[in-house]
């Protein structure tokens, strides 16, 4: 017998199994509001126009080539990315206190981060994630060899609002040193970010606590249209002078999802440890995955370090908000329009890729085995899964399992 052959088999994914679901559905009228990934107006997957031009003329310069980057990634690349989430006059640069590496896009970043706060501030390391959070948080806490990450609350399902009070109470009890896990922007799933007043609450309690911030922005530029709003609350953070993490992902915002491209920066209260900060990043890269993919980072650094490639991202950035808020007007639209029971205006208040919708598991039943309509169990709808042609549709099915 294997000695493979006892080991169980892992729960499926709730996001990944989603669309597996989805894919093997032949109902024609199927729609698929469970993908993390924008489609345009006709459903169909976007490759930004830069980005494509980018790659063409990679792939016909002659000094193009597949040799490998160093552990850290590449250099250029790093530095325009922390610049792009810590803005390019941030103190941290002025004061040397930020060191950044090249990481597998969001995922890779929290894993990368989380494995070095293990090894080098401590494996009983508390982690506390909002409730509710992207699911593969608590994986990727576990996995890096910390204990399970333990939740703060996060979200008030009464008013579809930050709870900030129930927030700033849990983060004040959680012991100093233990790390904290902000959405930058965003937030997903609840598509619910503190205010810039409430932000500021945060921050004072993460201070007096002693507690480390270990921001994901998944959705910098995405979420709002503007890359500096969707960064506020990061730089706000570093403006204060505290040791703090920072992870950044080009899925969603360049539409670079499958080439894994992202970054993590680790920024220090005082400068001065920069060299071994970076060689333990290193250490950890390299016994990992040895180094990172080229392909993408290439793309995006000639994209974030050319003025007018990035002013043409930055309106892209603008329509593909603008088509996911055009979304949630028209989606809220028909919902009042067909006399769905009850208040859907978070659907507009929502930012982001995702609506919150607030319908329960059952009705998220109802919507899949009778209308083939695919969303997570907890209501979240990606909005850009969403078109002309099916907003109302979805809303119909939607009255039916409400009433
Ligand atoms: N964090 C959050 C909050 C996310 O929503 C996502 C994408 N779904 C990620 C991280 C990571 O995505 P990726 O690894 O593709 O950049």
């Amino acid at each position: 017998s294997s000695i493979f052959g006892t080991i169980p088999e892992a729960p499926p994914d709730a996001i990944l199994g989603l669309n597996t679901q989805y894919r093997s559905d032949p109902s024609p009228n199927k729609v698929n509001l469970g993908v993390g990934a924008y489609r345009t107006a006709d459903g169909q997957p976007y490759v930004l126009p830069v980005v494509r031009r980018v790659e063409q003329a990679l792939a016909d310069d002659p000094s193009t080539t597949h040799e490998y980057l160093p552990q850290d990634g590449l250099k250029e690349f790093c530095n325009l990315s922390a610049s792009l989430i810590l803005g390019a006059h941030s103190p941290a640069f002025a004061d040397r206190r930020s060191v950044t590496v090249q990481a597998l896009s969001g995922t890779g970043a929290l894993r990368v981060g989380f494995t070095f706060v293990a090894r080098f501030l401590s494996p009983q390391t508390a982690v506390y994630i909002p409730k509710p959070s992207w699911s593969n948080h608590k994986n990727v806490v576990v996995q890096s060899g910390l204990p399970p990450a333990k939740e703060y609350r996060y979200f008030d399902y009464g008013t579809g609002a930050v709870d900030i009070n129930g927030m700033v109470e849990d983060l004040t009890a959680a012991p100093a040193g233990s790390i904290v896990v902000l959405h930058g922007c965003a937030h997903n799933p609840t598509g619910a970010d503190p205010s810039h007043e409430q932000w500021e609450r945060v921050l004072q309690v993460v201070q007096e606590g002693g507690l480390v911030p270990f921001f994901d922005n998944a959705y910098q530029g995405f979420a709002s249209g503007s890359l500096e709003e969707d960064a506020w609350s990061v730089r706000r953070f570093v403006d204060a002078g505290i040791d703090m993490l920072v992870g950044q992902s080009y899925a969603k915002n360049m539409g670079l999802y499958g080439e894994r491209v992202g970054a993590l920066t680790v920024v220090s209260s005082e400068g001065g440890n920069n060299e071994a900060i970076l060689s333990q990043l290193k250490a950890i890269i390299r016994a990992m995955y040895s180094n990172p993919p080229k392909h993408g980072a290439m793309v995006a650094a000639a994209i974030l370090g050319h003025a007018g490639m990035f002013a043409e991202w930055e309106e892209e950035l603008r329509k593909m908000a603008d088509r996911i808020r055009d979304m949630r007007q028209k989606l809220r639209g028909a919902l009042v329009k067909n006399g769905t029971p009850g208040n859907w205006d978070h659907i507009v208040n929502q930012i982001g890729m995702f609506s919150f919708t607030g319908l329960t598991a059952a009705q998220v039943e109802l919507m899949k085995n009778k209308y083939h309509i695919y969303m997570t169990s907890n209501g979240r709808i990606s909005m850009a899964g969403l078109t002309e042609d099916t907003v109302e549709y979805v809303a119909d099915a939607m009255k039916d399992a409400v009433v």
